[in-house]
């Protein structure tokens, strides 16, 4: 029996990138704040907590002087914030995420209205839109944009890093029809992470090779999520937040097991699951990097 390893899977650049700022500014100076969790997976969250790393829900609850910025971002009114009230900021913004919040910006500048395709809620989401200037909409539905009609006259369309290429293209298409007689202008440029696409066609490339998938992720975790669903059209897909929530039933008469996890899932835990599937519990052998 063999389980095989997506060839690319956990910690991506941009949230190794974060930890390492985290690290450098724990060391530096001691205990600091963040403003929300710094990643989507509670093992990260409690290994920062004992680096000395504590979220906090909003700006107006920092009780000290230094707050970090997830790899997420956040939007020019909080930054504002923290300068006025002399917070001194580490900004862990993935380089990725400051180029769509780079892109909204300009957008907005030379006057577009700005279309997010995106989770109006995700707190990614909420930076772009802040950097949109007041000129930005986050849907993930383009029907929701008909109210546009007559009212804008050039749109430009980004998008959250981490959502699926596949859907991105179905939203530009519905945009298009629905939009394009009333808009003199639609600009559409590509924010997605590259990395995210290149996870996701590994994931599915690994279900398609295997009986069952396991995902490694936070269930808060969007990007875990995703490569859930996309593994899920394929194969029958478990999502689980580490070794605990498995369950040896569901590898009863299964000779090939895939398994990936998301960006933010930190090795530590991708390890713990291995090593529970080569345990008695399985006994599979593990293929792959
Ligand atoms: S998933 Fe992509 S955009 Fe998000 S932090 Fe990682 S590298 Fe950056």
């Amino acid at each position: 029996m063999i389980i095989e390893k997506a060839q690319e899977l956990g910690l991506c650049f941009g949230v190794k990138r974060a930890l390492k700022l985290l690290q450098d500014a724990t060391e530096r100076y001691g205990e600091i704040e963040s403003l929300g969790s710094v990643a989507h997976n509670r093992q990260l969250v409690e290994k920062l907590s004992r680096m000395g790393v504590t979220p906090v829900g909003h700006i107006d609850q920092v009780q000290g002087k230094i707050l970090a910025i997830s790899a997420h971002g956040t939007s020019p009114e909080i930054l504002e914030q923290a300068r006025v009230g002399h917070i001194r900021i580490i900004d862990t913004t993935c380089p990725l995420v400051r180029k769509a919040q780079n892109t909204a910006r300009e957008l907005a500048e030379t006057g577009f209205d700005v279309i997010i395709f995106g989770e109006a809620e995700h707190i990614e989401v909420k930076g772009l839109l802040g950097w949109a200037k007041g000129r930005g909409r986050a849907t993930l539905d383009a029907k929701q944009l008909t109210g546009l009609k007559g009212k804008s006259r050039r749109l430009g369309v980004i998008s959250q890093t981490t959502q699926p290429q596949a859907s991105l293209v179905e939203f530009i298409n519905q945009l298009v029809a629905d939009l394009s007689s009333s808009v003199r202008e639609i600009r559409i440029i590509n924010t997605l992470c590259k990395i995210t696409q290149k996870r996701q066609r590994n994931a599915a490339k690994c279900a398609r090779q295997s009986e069952l998938m396991v995902v490694i992720g936070g269930h808060d975790s969007a990007n875990t999520r995703r490569l859930a669903e996309a593994c899920s059209q394929i194969v029958e897909t478990r999502q689980v937040e580490n070794s605990s929530e498995l369950d040896s039933s569901w590898f009863a008469g299964k000779h090939h097991v895939g398994i990936t996890a998301g960006a933010s899932t930190p090795d530590e835990t991708i390890e713990e699951v291995l090593a529970w599937l080569r345990s008695p519990n399985c006994d599979f052998s593990v293929r792959g990097k």
